[in-house]
């Protein structure tokens, strides 16, 4: 496996791969890999022929307020992870590799940022938008995968690639979860031990909710209400900054379950905001 940091050898390498009717499949990634970025890494390399995993984490997502200097980080345990899990090359460049001191172009697509993540981070998607655009451009791949933990996300990349018709498979991979059934994040970390043992209530409230919706219940503000009394209950410590049913697709909410409904929440624990979602089906 290769590792490099800038730009011009990632566009070199890729195309060369390209000329030779080679399959590649890029992941994008922050760093500080657990189970769930490796198993994008292992569902890409199963398909493609070359596996680019990027690294970086990305400034112009982050508010002023954010954790971009905390962002927890550890480059040669990610390197031998992701060499291990069969990447061909690791892009991890520096913020000035990514964007010019005059960077002034940004794609965005707000129709389906304005809720959930979107709604308290409102410059998140843009960023993740015009980072993502880039790495398109620099490696062009056939097949890109990102995980459903972050819903949203990937549907608004979904629908970046569609209008702007990008020649890439956008694909989500399942969200991968500890035992206890909380989902991996690099911003786990964060946690206290006791803010550890309590976060697993996420999940918890998210098939319960399921659970309410399968056995009847229609109404998003009634479920969404078992969700807020189950976090309360559960978590007292936390604080949930969303708990909202949207349609999956366009990511607007909805008053009643939808066949398929998406249910997704964030809940700032501690020094860690997590975030987790389900997706509904009824018969
Ligand atoms: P990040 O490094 O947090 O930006 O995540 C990089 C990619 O890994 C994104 O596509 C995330 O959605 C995905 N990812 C993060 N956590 C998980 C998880 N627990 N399960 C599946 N995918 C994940």
């Amino acid at each position: 496996m290769k590792r490099i940091e800038y730009t011009e050898e990632l566009q070199r390498q890729c195309a060369d791969w390209k000329a030779k009717g080679l399959k590649i499949g890029l992941v994008p990634t922050m760093g500080y890999f657990h189970d769930g970025h490796l198993a994008l890494m292992d569902h890409a390399r199963s398909q493609c022929d070359k596996l680019v995993v990027t690294l970086f984490v990305n400034p112009t997502q982050f508010g002023p307020n954010e954790d971009l200097d905390a962002y927890p980080h550890d480059l040669e345990r990610d390197s031998q992870l992701a060499w291990d899990h069969g990447a061909d090359l690791l892009f991890a460049p520096k913020p000035d590799a990514m964007y010019a001191p005059d960077h002034a172009t940004w794609v965005e697509v707000p129709e389906l940022a304005q809720n959930l993540c979107g709604a308290s981070r409102p410059i998140h998607f843009r960023g993740v938008c015009t980072v993502v655009m880039k790495l398109f451009m620099l490696v062009q791949p056939h097949v890109a995968v990102f995980g459903q933990k972050d819903w949203q996300q990937q549907a608004i990349l979904k629908r970046m690639v569609r209008d702007l018709n990008i020649p890439v498979e956008i694909q989500g991979h399942p969200i991968v979860r500890e035992q206890d059934g909380l989902a991996l994040s690099s911003r786990n970390a964060y946690l206290t031990q006791e803010e550890r043992a309590h976060a697993p209530f996420i999940r918890k409230a998210l098939l319960a909710a399921r659970e309410q919706a399968q056995q009847g219940e229609t109404n998003a503000e009634a479920i969404k209400k078992s969700i807020r009394q189950s976090l309360e209950r559960d978590i007292p410590m936390g604080e949930a900054e969303y708990i909202e049913m949207v349609d999956p697709d366009n990511i607007r909410p909805v008053t009643a379950v939808t066949n398929p409904a998406l249910i997704a929440v964030a809940v700032r624990l501690g020094k860690a905001r997590l975030i987790d979602n389900i997706l509904i089906k009824v018969d």
